[in-house]
């Protein structure tokens, strides 16, 4: 079911906002459009605009200082690798992007979309006759969650895959929005609710993803999935830990939000990752079971903590 009606192609960050205010009742940002359109086609997304904003040339660049890279919200996943300073300073985030769906996916797919990527469920991610078949859920207008057997909250999982690993360094998020342009903390956006997972403004644009050069982060991560291409996350963690011993953990692929767990390198590690799996509110709405996904992320964790050391 497609029920797009109004198709928009702003050329400048300005332009693409006041076709968001103009269009503010119903629309999405389309960037790579393989996550939106996918979402269109299985009826999840019923936006009646789409803004395209694949001609920005400004969200097109990695630029870096001294003192931090920003990444074009448009970078596409699979240019990431192009860059030598993301090469040489941010390998980590390179070696997650080419984790992500597959190789014609990420030719298409930005680092932009990626963070912004919606909750998945077994039990919303399906045709509209499958949904309708089993009465629908909350995430798509039913009246209780199906993975919890009746709760009245949802617990979609947060899937993107490079999200948990810029955290892990400190990314921010640079914003265009009406009111003009801010930074924020990346993990700051995500609300924890699986309904509604993030809290920006509707008609706030990425701009760019800023990362520090200062820190000097090293970073490792693991993602779970049955097939080494194409299937999404069922547990993706990142650790990274920095020249003066901050060590931040991320478990992406199990709660509704990114799990962070921050620390030193003097604390006990084992208590870290205990904190890490007390936190992750992880529900049976996967191909893997809960109490596997649950033990995975201590395993998982630990060969962090290993490659790093
Ligand atoms: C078969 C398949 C497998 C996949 N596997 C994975 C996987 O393993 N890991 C993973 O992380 N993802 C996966 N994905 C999801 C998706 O491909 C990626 O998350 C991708 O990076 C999304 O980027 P995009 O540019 O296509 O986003 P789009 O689909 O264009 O947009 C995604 C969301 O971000 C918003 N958006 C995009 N850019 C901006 C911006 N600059 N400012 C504000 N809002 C914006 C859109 O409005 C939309 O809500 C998969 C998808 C498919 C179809
Ligand atoms: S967690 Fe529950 S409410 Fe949320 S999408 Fe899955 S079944 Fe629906």
């Amino acid at each position: 079911m497609i029920t797009e009606r109004t198709y928009l192609k702003p050329a400048t960050v300005k332009q693409a906002i006041d076709m968001a205010i103009a269009n503010s009742s119903s629309f999405r940002f389309l960037a790579g459009g393989t996550d939106v359109l996918v979402n269109k086609f299985q009826g999840n997304e019923l936006s009646d605009c789409l803004i395209d904003i694949t001609e920005i040339a400004e969200l097109k660049k990695v630029e870096a200082s001294k003192t931090h890279v920003k990444i074009g919200a448009l970078v596409r996943l699979d240019d990431l690798k192009k860059d030598k300073i993301l090469a040489n300073y941010f390998p980590t985030l390179i070696a997650v992007a080419h984790e992500v769906a597959s190789p014609m996916l990420r030719k298409t797919a930005t680092i932009g979309g990626n963070v912004l990527c919606e909750n998945r469920c077994s039990f919303y991610n399906q045709s509209e006759w499958w949904r309708e078949a089993v009465g629908y859920c909350l995430k798509c207008e039913g009246v209780l969650c199906i993975a919890t057997g009746g709760k009245k909250s949802c617990f979609s999982k947060f899937v993107s895959d490079t999200a948990p690993v810029l955290i892990s360094m400190g990314a921010m998020l640079e914003l265009a929005d009406v009111d003009g342009v801010k930074e924020v903390a990346l993990e700051s956006i995500y609300t924890g609710d699986g309904i509604a997972p993030r809290n920006l403004s509707k008609t706030a644009l990425i701009q760019n993803i800023i990362l520090p050069m200062a820190n000097e982060w090293k970073s490792a991560f693991r993602k779970l999935r049955p097939r080494e291409a194409v299937d999404f996350t069922s547990l993706t963690t990142a650790v990274s830990v920095d020249k003066s011993g901050n060590v931040r953990i991320v478990v992406g692929g199990v709660d509704p939000k990114p799990v962070l767990i921050t620390g030193t390198t003097k604390d006990d590690k084992n208590e870290l990752i205990k904190q890490a799996v007390k936190k992750a509110r992880i529900v049976d709405n996967d191909v893997y079971s809960r109490g596997y996904r649950k033990e995975m992320i201590t395993v998982f964790l630990n060969q962090c903590f290993e490659e790093l050391a």
